[in-house]
């Protein structure tokens, strides 16, 4: 089997070195212990994603049939029959559309955090303005919660190799969590050579815990299996073989993600080029049933909580620390990692 997806890698299972130096943590007695992994939901409506940013205006956001509600639902209903908790990253723009949606998720138990208010893309705005719009969305959530909202996500996985700013910003605003560096090549965005697994970044600011979405080290080349498009076009066996690897053979928990319109194959669909249609519109009737079998196979809970810190099963690395120099553009663990777009 050969699997080419969007970000142009091209991966045979089949004949990928796979490290498996190291084997899973055995409790006394000798059953394995399940690392406790993240399962993480960006909350935004089908027409707001960034793929169809050209199509459909911001300004016209308010002109479309919004399923953000019932599809999120769908997915609380999930994670209730799996006993599951989860990180819900809301966008602003829909939290004060729809602020009993946040209360939902809130009195469901589950983690909420930000996903921006306008969903665009951070590399293309100036510090100024994604402050700004840091701020609108964390106040929205804040005023409807009672309470501090710390963890962030950006569009896209939009803070790249050209935004790092954006993570001092971050800690300045009082975020302690950030989940926005994707260390693949992609389009669109990423970051290949950044660090995989959840790490400590000290900004000028203050700290930021920063758990990257998940790849599975294939050959010298980073294989994202985190969720989103790459999920829904995998087949379920081969994510959950993936992700399994990131536990047995690195100890470490990996990070998951998924949108609520990705449960929804009767969502009105726009007219785009091909590979924008393909990406988003791939296998939107099985990722229920996919998500059943992950849910099933793995142990998750909450982002934060499933970063190491004496909370998982013995022999999680701890985290390391990388501290962003003022003024670099290289905070990470390689130096020329090259621009993605
Ligand atoms: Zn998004």
């Amino acid at each position: 089997m050969t699997i080419d997806m969007e970000m142009g890698v091209t991966v045979s299972p089949e004949s990928a070195a796979i490290d498996s130096s190291e084997s899973p943590s055995v409790a006394t007695d000798g059953t394995a212990k399940r690392v406790l992994n993240a399962f993480t939901v960006d909350v935004e409506d089908y027409f707001q994603v960034s793929a169809f940013e050209g199509i459909v205006k911001r300004s016209q956001w308010e002109t479309h049939h919004s399923r953000v509600v019932t599809n999120t639902h769908k997915l609380l209903k999930l994670l209730e029959q799996h006993q599951t908790r989860a990180t819900f990253f809301v966008l602003g723009w829909v939290a004060d559309r729809y602020p009993q949606l946040v209360r939902d998720i809130d009195a469901a138990g589950h983690e909420i955090g930000c996903h921006s208010y306008w969903h665009r893309l951070v590399y293309d705005l100036t510090p100024d303005a994604f402050r700004d719009d840091v701020r609108l969305s964390r106040d929205v959530l804040q005023q409807i919660l009672g309470r501090s909202v710390t963890a962030y996500r950006a569009p896209s996985f939009s803070i790249t190799q050209r935004s790092t700013w954006a993570l001092d910003i971050l800690a300045d605003e009082g975020f302690t969590f950030d989940s926005s560096i994707y260390p693949i090549y992609h389009d669109r965005y990423g970051m290949p050579q950044a660090e995989r697994f959840p790490h400590v970044l000290e900004t000028q600011s203050g700290s930021l815990t920063e758990f990257p979405p998940a790849v599975l080290r294939l050959t010298g080349v980073n294989l994202p299996v985190s969720g989103g498009g790459y999920f829904r076009l995998y087949p379920v066996q081969f994510s959950a073989f993936c992700l399994g690897q990131i536990n047995r053979t690195t100890r470490q928990p990996f990070i998951f993600y998924v949108h609520p319109w990705e449960l929804d194959p009767e969502q009105p669909r726009f007219q785009a080029k091909y590979l924008t249609r393909f990406r988003h519109y791939t296998n939107l009737n099985t990722t229920e049933r996919k998500l059943a079998a992950l849910l099933k196979r793995f142990q998750f809970g909450a982002a934060e909580e499933a970063v190491c810190r004496g909370n998982q099963p013995d022999g999680c690395p701890p985290l390391k620390t990388i501290r962003l120099d003022p003024g670099s553009p290289k905070p990470l663990s390689d130096a020329h990692a090259p621009h993605i777009r």
